[in-house]
């Protein structure tokens, strides 16, 4: 087995991670491979099906695949159940069995979505995930969390339901905007951070090159990605513990998103000030330290992601931190690093430590 072809083991079953160049002209034949059926129906977002949608078509079609098309219009707010009940229409007008994939093309938006509607369709019909985002192929396609938002929040109806196969081309990132790419390398570098400190060492080695979008290199950084995303949820696929280092740079990423109404950040680009944020904390907490804390903070400060700071109060922020979804009483979670490419999460409630990262943010849009 190659280094492009990773396999995820479930408590299930095990599907194939495939990354490659032009791999989605193979889409129709790795699916006839896996499936005993003819129907399937292919949803993505408008954006992204007017530059890929036919190329899927055809693969499909090569393989006698009868497929129906569902589109969405791109952005997190279509991924609603109002849109997930409408998959389930095109799903049922186009005769779909239990059997039938749904195939999820798209950025995390759709993964997301379609992932939901497939996990409750007839409870339960195959996914296939063709992510096309940076943050979709390294992150949001694997582990199997799928979700819809809920008017009172992102993520809170959803469950644990791992594709059947993921089918990844680096090749589609040519067409994502710069500032998507860029906020899909912060979970790269969440991965060297936190879960390994040998992609840690080779991202010092090679982001730069990753940045200015060297194929070889993002090819690499992909695999790599992925190798870490599955040690982590191949060790506890449920969150029970483990996989919650995942969350490294969350706790006040989310505030900051929850803060802005979810229109001033990418998702990475929040992340981003979490991570350097959770780094403080932890070099000061002496869970890390400073040598290590300085090399960490060197590889982000290579991202350079800083947007001017909002206008937001410190009470605003720490406020959405205390709604955290993790928080216990008083006490706020964090993942914070104790190694590169180890953290864990801890309870913090030295409230006089969180104030100070709230206010350098406040103060300078970023935190270093
Ligand atoms: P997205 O799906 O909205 O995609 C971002 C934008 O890029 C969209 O406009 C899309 O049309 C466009 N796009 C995607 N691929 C393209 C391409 N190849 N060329 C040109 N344009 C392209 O956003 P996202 O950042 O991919 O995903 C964010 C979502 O992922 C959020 O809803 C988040 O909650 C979810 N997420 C899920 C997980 C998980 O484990 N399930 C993890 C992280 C994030």
């Amino acid at each position: 087995m190659s280094d492009r072809e990773i396999t995820v083991k479930t408590a299930g079953f095990a599907y194939r991670v495939l990354i490659e160049e032009n791999a989605l002209a193979g889409l129709g034949k790795a699916m006839r491979l896996l499936f005993p059926s003819t129907k399937t129906l292919l949803v993505s977002d408008t954006k992204v099906y007017d530059l890929y949608g036919e190329r899927i078509l055809r693969s499909l079609a090569k393989e006698k695949w009868q497929a129906t098309t569902a589109l969405i219009r791109p952005g997190e707010r279509s991924k609603t159940l109002n849109r997930a009940s409408r998959l389930y229409d095109a799903a049922l007008d186009a005769g779909l069995d239990r059997n039938s994939p749904l195939i999820a093309l798209g950025g995390g938006v759709v993964g997301d979505l379609t992932g939901f509607a497939a996990s409750t369709f007839m409870r339960g019909v195959p996914l296939v995930m063709v992510p096309t985002s940076l943050l979709a192929q390294v992150d949001s396609s694997i582990g199997g969390k799928v979700a819809v938002n809920h008017p009172r929040g992102k993520n809170l109806i959803g469950a644990i339901y791992a594709p059947r196969l993921v089918l990844i081309d680096p090749l589609v990132l040519e067409t994502l905007s710069k500032r998507q790419f860029r906020a899909g390398l912060v979970e790269i570098i969440k991965y060297g951070i936190i879960v390994s400190n040998s992609f840690f060492y080779w991202l010092e080695e090679n982001l730069d090159r990753l940045i200015y979008g060297d194929r070889l290199i993002l090819t690499g950084a992909i695999a790599k990605s992925v190798q870490a995303k599955k040690k982590v949820v191949e060790k506890d696929e449920f969150e029970k513990n483990y996989r919650q280092v995942l969350n490294f740079g969350h706790t006040l990423g989310h505030a900051l998103e929850a803060a802005t109404d979810y229109r001033y950040y990418l998702h990475g680009e929040a992340v981003l000030i979490g991570m350097a944020a959770a780094l403080k904390m932890a070099v000061r907490l002496s869970l890390l330290d400073s040598a290590s804390g300085e090399r960490i903070q060197a590889l982000l400060n290579l991202i350079d992601q800083k947007k001017p700071p909002v206008h937001l109060t410190a009470e605003k922020v720490i406020g959405k931190l205390r709604q955290d979804k993790k928080r216990r009483e008083r006490e706020i979670m964090f993942v914070l690093p104790t190694a590169i490419g180890a953290g864990t999460v801890i309870p913090v409630n030295d409230q006089r430590l969180i104030r100070e990262v709230v206010d350098l943010y406040l103060m300078c849009g970023a935190i270093s």
